[in-house]
């Protein structure tokens, strides 16, 4: 008879692959770290696009990965926004340009799907990083390392879990995290589409009574549509035809990118927010929607995400070198400390933000108005938003200033 072979061991096992658990595992495998990639094949058909900005740029220059993510996107130059809510006070419109901070650009938006092929790739070649295509089942979480029972029967132990396996983690349940959720009466339908009239990197936020109306520049003469409605009148939309839905968006649009043709592939997003109460219990790490989700305002999500893997992984390396427990409570406890202040500050301001959009309350829409026209008219006031909406001064990671991290 044959002895049951050892389960294989990581450092780092990393469940989920969507766009967070890609970049975690990426980050975590080059900083040196024996890692494990878990989770079902990433998905092709996620039609959203993401804008990435500020910090994550950096991030990203730093992989080395930025030049052909940059390729497969569009610059973002110049963000307006536009109260179309039609109600007595209106908030004038405020142009933020990347130029007025020395930046040709905010950064880049790319169609998600084409951000994770990007990311894969460079998984399966990457060194130090196994790449198993199961979803787990059970985690054993014990004090000196974390057993996951995978869906094909196979068993993967590890010193830290990071868990990215999205807003409904198994794993942020298995440690016993809780969270604080709400929901909005909101839905966002998405989809990407064409148009005769150039964009000139020019992303345009329409402030509707229901929640904002978002085109952001694609490469060539197309766009990504963010549409935040009620969720029946998302599903109204995307219900019609091609023909029928291009008009309506473009007269929503009011025409300013002319006539437009809606692409294949279109989508409906219940929207909600979380917040874990934690980040990391029982050598399990929480990253991306495992940890916090909101509403796209701001193109805020997956930023953030970034800015948690690039802290975490900057708290690991420095345990590694001082030959510490990487899955310690001691590490969950500093990387807790150097996201929560971010994610809450995020998480809550964007939620204002919704709410003050969604208020029929004449004192809500005169602080909003007013918010608008102090950020329009005072330069040094923009600009501190515009910085601060790229990377907060107070939560930027090693790795999002342009050094590099390694464990050893
Ligand atoms: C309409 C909309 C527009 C957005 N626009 C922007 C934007 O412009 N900019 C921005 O920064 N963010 C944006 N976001 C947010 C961004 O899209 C998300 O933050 C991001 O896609 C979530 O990535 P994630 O990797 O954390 O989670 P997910 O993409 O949900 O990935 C979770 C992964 O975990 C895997 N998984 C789940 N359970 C298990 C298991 N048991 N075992 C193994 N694997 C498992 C899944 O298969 C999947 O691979 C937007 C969000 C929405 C809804």
């Amino acid at each position: 008879m044959t002895a049951p072979t050892a389960p294989a061991h990581f450092d780092v096992a990393v469940v989920g692959a969507g766009p967070a658990g890609l970049a975690a595992a990426f980050l975590l495998a080059r900083t040196g770290f024996a890692t494990a990639l878990v989770a079902p094949a990433t998905r092709p058909d996620d039609v959203r696009t993401t804008a990435l900005l500020g910090g994550s740029v950096t991030f990203f220059e730093t992989l080395g990965l930025w030049k052909e993510i940059a390729a497969a996107g569009a610059d973002l130059a110049v963000m307006r926004l536009v109260d179309d809510t039609g109600r007595l006070l209106r908030a004038p419109e405020a142009t933020f340009r990347a130029a007025e901070i020395g930046l040709p650009s905010f950064g880049v938006n790319i169609v998600n799907s084409a951000l994770t092929r990007i990311l894969d790739d460079h998984v399966a070649r990457a060194r130090g990083l196994t790449r198993i295509e199961a979803a787990v089942e059970s985690a054993d979480l014990g004090s000196e390392r974390a057993a996951l029972t995978l869906s094909d029967g196979r068993t993967v132990t590890a010193t830290l879990v990071v868990a990215a396996d999205g807003k409904k983690s198994r794993l942020r349940e298995a440690a016993g995290i809780s969270t604080t959720s709400w929901a909005h009466p909101q839905s966002a339908l998405v989809l990407n589409l064409a148009h005769p009239v150039p964009h000139r990197a020019v992303s345009t936020e329409f402030h509707g009574p229901h929640g904002p109306y978002v085109l952001v520049p694609l490469p060539g003469n197309r766009s990504s549509v963010v549409l935040v409605e009620t969720p029946e009148e998302a599903e109204r939309l995307k219900d019609l035809a091609d023909e029928p839905l291009a008009l309506e968006l473009e007269r929503r649009a009011h025409s300013i990118l002319g006539r437009f043709t809606v692409e294949p592939g279109r989508q409906v997003w219940p929207l909600s927010s979380m917040i874990a109460t934690s980040h990391g219990a029982r050598r399990v790490a929480l990253v991306g929607e495992a940890a916090h989700t909101f509403p796209p305002i701001g193109a805020q999500g997956l930023n953030l995400s970034l800015r948690d893997i690039a802290s975490l992984a900057e708290v690991v390396a420095d345990d590694a070198r001082a030959k510490k427990d990487i899955g310690a409570q001691e590490a969950l406890e500093a990387y807790e400390a150097s996201r929560r202040l971010d994610v809450e500050t995020r998480t809550r301001g964007v939620d204002v933000a919704n709410r003050a959009l969604l208020s029929d309350l004449l004192p809500v829409q005169a602080v909003r108005s007013l918010g608008f026209a102090l950020a329009n008219s005072i330069a040094p006031l923009r600009r501190l938003v515009m910085r601060e909406g790229l990377t907060p001064t107070w939560s930027t990671p090693r790795l999002m200033r342009g050094l590099d991290i390694a464990a050893v």
